[in-house]
């Protein structure tokens, strides 16, 4: 198994996985070219997705799915409370149903939804498997639940949301109702809690974290950085980043 990010944070979000020869995009916060430009900076087709699975109706989330994917002629995996957010012409015959506890694959993947507090309709994160090793990404986390522990314990790979910076939120120039919106158990997960959660998985087995959709604004990687190093008394440099410009490139799990 081998994962890219083609962007992460408020601005837009996808992440493709690939196993063996199947590859599945999970959501996709960009337009049709950019979404394609993304994807040929990683070697990618739009032809090269079986599958595109949606955690949640949140704009950069969902923002480019139903575009891309009708263009294209590509399934989309989303649960109902999200698939109400799909364009009212949107092709029926492209959408899958996701049942927020019961895994599903596509060809070569194993796909493990789980749901999370976050203030969607119905909001789902994923484990992704090939059998042998397992891919964790949690990104829109509003607090973590026992559920969460229980689904990102025992991965090879993390990716995990390091939104923001509680000072740097706090003191910075969002309005209240927003900042008060964005630490809230249904909004985003902060650098310590997301260290708090990490620390409560089980984790020998990991060999790969990257945190994920930072606030340019809240948040700097050298933070986020060090709070998942410092949880997993490992070396920064180890601690990878998803940008919104670039993602990161492809990782081998
Ligand atoms: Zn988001
Ligand atoms: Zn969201």
């Amino acid at each position: 198994m081998r994962f890219t990010c083609l962007g992460s944070g408020s601005g837009g979000n996808a992440l493709v996985v690939e196993c063996d020869r199947t590859r599945v995009m999970m959501d996709c916060g960009f337009g049709i070219g950019e979404t394609t430009e993304r994807l040929e900076r990683v070697g990618l087709g739009p032809s090269d997705l079986a599958g595109i699975v949606v955690t949640h109706e949140h704009g950069d989330h969902l923002g480019g799915v139903a575009a891309f994917a009708a263009k294209h002629s590509i399934p989309v995996h989303l649960t109902r409370g999200t698939s109400q957010w799909l364009p009212e012409d949107f092709p029926a015959a492209l959408v899958r149903l996701v049942d927020s506890h019961n895994p599903f694959v596509v060809q070569d993947i194993r796909i493990e939804p789980f749901p999370v507090p976050h203030d969607a309709r119905e909001p789902v994160q994923y484990v992704f498997g090939d059998g042998s090793v397992r891919l964790g990404v949690v990104t829109d986390l509003g607090c973590p639940t026992h559920h969460v522990v229980e689904k990102l314990s025992r991965c090879h790979a993390l990716v995990i949301e390091c939104n923001h910076d509680l000072d740097l939120l706090w003191n910075g120039s969002y309005p209240f109702s927003l900042k008060q919106r964005v630490a809230g158990r249904f909004g985003h997960l902060d650098n310590r809690s997301a260290a708090a959660l990490v620390r409560e998985l089980e984790c020998s087995q990991l060999r790969h974290i990257i945190a994920a959709h930072l606030s340019l604004q809240n948040n700097t990687p050298a933070l986020a950085v060090a709070a998942l190093a410092e949880a997993l008394g490992c070396e920064e440099s180890w601690v990878g980043v998803a940008t919104q410009h670039d993602g990161f490139a492809w990782r081998d799990v």
